[in-house]
């Protein structure tokens, strides 16, 4: 089963959740756990794991050949992204810009387009007992995740629990790393901010058809429109964490809930076996 932490905005505690998450399965069973929050990979600070092996995240840019090109513009006009621009005698590639989708050089009529690898990031892993660790990182001043996303999630085996930590937010990095899980937890604050990002989430998921459940964390702050909102919406609350000073200490040393507190370790498995039911019965 593939379970994904999202947060419809940062510092919800999605970190938190995840490694949790990951540790109290891992007593019993093989489990991975892949970050895929690109731009600010974290779990493999809470679960002190050394990172082993790194691979390249590259995407194909074009190269033109201006011996061959005819300066027809038409790979421009293809590229929706407007990573290329051809002047008169001179074109011009935006390799920041590129997502490296083929569209010019398939569509170039003198085949005046080849396609050269630029990395964008890396993909990182390590082990910690019986947690298989993926990681993806954007390398610095790169704009786009995706593809280390998508790298991140070849690395899945279906044989096992894989809980994915997703990217805060609702745009493109989120629909990738979301793609394809069977469950959402959808980790909020109940506040009107966090009401406001849960219900772009949960519109999301709609969207996607991912069946999801909320946590609720500091939950004692702000008001009970969160809750309200969950119970209209029909969306069930698997878990709520009190804000808790201990608990917010714990996360400011980089101590996994389970670990520092260890009673929250059966609150973990539990909520992993009310997933199950709910995936099964869907
Ligand atoms: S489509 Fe090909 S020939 Fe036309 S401007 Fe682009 S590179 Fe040159
Ligand atoms: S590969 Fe796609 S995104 Fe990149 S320049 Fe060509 S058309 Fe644009």
């Amino acid at each position: 089963m593939i379970i994904s932490v999202a947060s419809g905005k940062g510092g919800t505690g999605k970190t938190l959740v995840a490694t949790s998450l990951a540790l109290a399965l891992s007593d019993k069973r093989k489990v991975q756990l892949l970050d895929c929050d690109v731009e600010e990979p974290d779990d493999h600070i809470f679960l002190h794991l050394a990172i082993n092996q790194s691979e390249s995240v590259m995407i194909p840019v074009p190269k033109i050949d201006e011996v061959k090109c005819t300066y027809c513009g038409k790979c421009a006009e293809a590229c929706v992204y407007n990573a290329i621009a051809v002047l008169k005698k001179k074109v011009l590639v935006f390799p920041e810009l590129c997502h490296g989708c083929g569209a010019c050089s398939y569509l170039c009529p003198e085949s005046a387009i080849s396609e050269v690898g630029r990395q964008v990031g890396v993909v990182e892993t390590g082990e910690s007992g019986n947690i298989e660790f993926i990681q993806g990182r954007l390398a610095i001043g790169e704009p786009m995740a995706p593809p280390i996303i998508r790298d991140v999630k070849k690395h899945i085996d279906r044989a096992r629990e894989a809980i994915v930590d997703v990217p805060p937010g609702t745009s493109c990095p989120v629909v990738e790393a979301v793609k394809n899980s069977d469950f959402c937890l959808l980790v909020t604050e109940p506040t009107p901010f966090g009401l406001n990002d849960l219900s772009m989430a949960v519109e999301l998921m709609k969207k996607l058809r991912i069946a999801c459940g909320v946590i609720i964390n500091r939950d004692g702050v702000g008001d009970g429109k969160t809750e309200q909102y969950c119970q209209d919406q029909g969306i069930p609350i698997l878990l709520k964490i009190p804000l808790d000073r201990n608990i917010a200490r714990l996360c400011s040393k980089g101590v996994p809930l389970i670990e520092g507190m260890p009673d929250w370790r059966k609150a973990f498995v539990a909520l992993f076996q009310n997933i199950e039911q709910i995936v099964t019965a869907s």
